[in-house]
């Protein structure tokens, strides 16, 4: 069976921004290393978050790529003329909820993570399994993953329980918009990745699907580093897509510059 006539649609970006209030509380180990700086804090659930401190050398974990192509691309957020980024000094850690994944589609995700980052410059880091709902009302920080922003999360769904999905809507990404533990500048951080269980099963199911499929899922993951939507169907960050499985100039170019922000 061709994919002549089918409409595989991607998503709608489900990035939100969270405003920071500088903290009035007592001081932890990082507090003392940046004293004068109030600490940053988020309230989620009526309760008063500290921004976890990011343990980093300062270093890009891997060279930035250099940007060769020239096209159209967009970012879902823009603070100051500049887009919100990673933190390049860190590891992109990615934990994966296996609940209903169709069969055969791991190896993708692996693949898809490979290719974001090679094109990104960022270093992305398999954490394994969670049995954390990805959902975008998930809270940044969770005692599972620790003191820090939580990983990625890759997980599945369908439209009865994720509306977002309907239709011909093969998945969902984005990221968190949030200030660093200290300063104004902002991050990218607790990224979210939901994808159709039905209409991967039925990408699968034809012949030239898989490769489609890891598209639907770097499409996604180039959400989570912050790249939006654009109109030139020529692109893989188009809203829709039909049989594109390889990144387009804007797209090649919007990933080099999404992996060049600045460090924590
Ligand atoms: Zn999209």
């Amino acid at each position: 069976m061709s994919l002549t006539g089918r409409l595989v649609a991607w998503c709608a970006a489900g990035a939100v921004a969270i405003g920071a209030v500088a903290w009035a509380g007592g001081l932890d180990w990082a507090d003392l290393t940046h004293l004068g700086q109030p600490r940053n804090v988020v309230e989620m659930d009526g309760q008063q978050i500290r921004i976890p401190h990011v343990d980093s050398t300062g270093e890009r974990l891997a060279p930035a790529v250099p940007v060769s192509t020239e096209g159209e691309h967009t970012f879902l957020f823009d603070e100051g003329g500049e887009p919100v980024r990673l933190d390049p000094c860190v590891p992109v850690a990615w934990v994966l909820n296996p609940a209903g994944m169709p069969e055969g589609v791991e190896p993708l995700v692996h693949a898809a993570a490979a290719d974001v980052a090679a094109h990104s410059g960022l270093v992305f880091s398999y954490e394994g399994a969670t049995d954390e709902e990805a959902s975008f009302g998930r809270l940044i920080v969770q005692e599972r993953y620790g003191d820090r922003l939580a990983p990625v999360v890759i997980g599945w769904s369908d439209e009865d329980h994720t509306p977002d999905l309907a239709g011909v809507t093969a998945g969902l990404g984005g990221s968190t918009s949030i200030t660093g533990a200290y300063g104004d500048q902002r991050y990218l951080g607790a990224g979210v990745v939901i994808l159709d269980r039905d209409d991967f099963a039925d990408l699968l199911s034809t012949q030239s699907g898989t490769a489609l499929a890891e598209a639907v899922i770097r499409h996604e993951l180039a959400h989570v580093i912050g790249l939006g939507h654009v109109e030139a169907a020529t692109e893989l960050m188009h809203d829709e897509n039909t049989a594109i499985t390889e990144w387009g100039p804007g797209d090649r170019q919007g990933l080099a510059i999404a992996g060049a922000g600045p460090c924590a």
